[in-house]
């Protein structure tokens, strides 16, 4: 099959597959908060976040006028909590320069934009005919042309972009990164991809090769790292809850959480033994975070700087999901108490 009529048979099963972008928008300010929700989380998660954000910050000045904690608010619970404090710090950019960018380089320049968000927002937004390379568009070129070399690195990534670069010689990459991102997570799904109602299978060379299931070829994955974490929970005569806000460039970075010590595994082992305490596993995209809850008051040996917050005002504020889960166990408890 010719690439031409590969390209027309793609349009032609995009545009009978009438897949629904809800929020796409060519205003900036919208593509791009759609954009950087999206790329953490299916649609489907990342949806009622995406009509939060926008209805708390409707335009790129509230965003930037707003405190980092009333963001980090809106997309507690998303994780990667570095793209909101990088989101924020952008709207600050964008509100001073008085414009959004106009090219990828510009998008580029905006922190927390990575050459995937920026090719999709300068194609969507600008209209500029460049790429947008992202896991969908990875894996159906690495199945059409049965690429053995790793997309990921710098020889892989460059010839993916020169075949990607060929395709927008036939269509515009307006239209065309729309169709192969909605190709890719419709159609040639990274698993069971739907080969027998494919347009693309007389061109797909992994299809005749048998090569599917290793296209693209894996990334060799390091093992998860666990870390142990003891939570302490104390609420005071004045109904006042010990918190901390975690600044240090780490997990949860600018989150409040409840004080904490982080401990070794030998400990960990010891301590849930010990007592019978609620325990908490969060999966991150690198290591598990295990955490415990004493309630007790924090040791005073660990030199941490404990906030004293009234147990309702605390309850809102922007928190990591561990420390979240007990504080709407532990503080229902409380508010029970407390009326008695
Ligand atoms: S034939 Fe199968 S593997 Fe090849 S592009 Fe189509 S869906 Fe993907």
């Amino acid at each position: 099959m010719k690439l031409e009529i590969l390209i027309q048979s793609l349009q032609h099963w995009h545009k009978e597959s009438r897949i629904q972008h809800e929020w796409k928008s060519n205003s900036p300010y919208q593509a791009w908060v759609v954009e950087t929700i999206l790329q953490q989380t299916k649609v489907a998660q990342g949806g009622p976040y995406i009509n939060r954000f926008l209805q708390r910050f409707p335009d790129v000045s509230s965003l930037a006028r707003a405190a980092v904690d009333e963001v980090l608010q809106v997309w507690e619970g998303l994780g990667y909590y570095r793209r909101a404090h990088l989101m924020h710090q952008a709207a600050k950019v964008v509100e001073k320069k008085g414009q959004w960018p106009q090219t990828k380089e510009e998008w580029l320049n905006l922190p927390g934009i990575g050459p995937y968000s920026a090719g999709a927002l300068a194609s969507f937004v600008n209209n500029e005919n460049c790429p947008a390379i992202d896991g969908n568009v990875i894996r159906v070129f690495s199945r059409w042309y049965d690429l053995a070399t790793d997309p990921y690195r710098a020889e892989g990534k460059r010839h993916l972009n020169s075949l990607v670069e060929n395709h927008l010689t036939y269509c515009h990459a307006n239209q065309y990164n729309q169709i192969i991102m909605d190709f890719g997570s419709n159609i040639c799904k990274p698993k069971s991809p739907l080969c027998n109602a494919c347009v693309a299978q007389v061109y797909c060379k992994s299809y005749k090769e048998r090569t599917i299931e290793n296209r693209p070829i894996k990334k060799i994955k390091r093992p998860k790292a666990h870390r142990y974490f003891i939570l302490y929970w104390h609420v005071n005569e004045s109904r006042q809850l010990g918190m901390v806000k975690r600044e240090a460039k780490d997990i949860w970075q600018g989150l409040w959480t409840l004080p904490y010590q982080e401990i070794e595994m030998a400990r960990w082992k010891s301590v849930q033994e010990e007592i019978n305490a609620l325990t908490h596993r969060q999966t991150l995209s690198h290591q598990y975070i295990n955490t415990v809850v004493l309630q007790k008051k924090t040791p005073t040996c660990l030199s941490i700087d404990i906030h004293h917050i009234d147990l309702a005002d605390a309850i809102l504020l922007p928190m990591d999901r561990s420390t979240r889960q007990y504080i709407d166990h532990l503080a229902k408890d409380y508010a029970l108490r407390g009326r008695a």
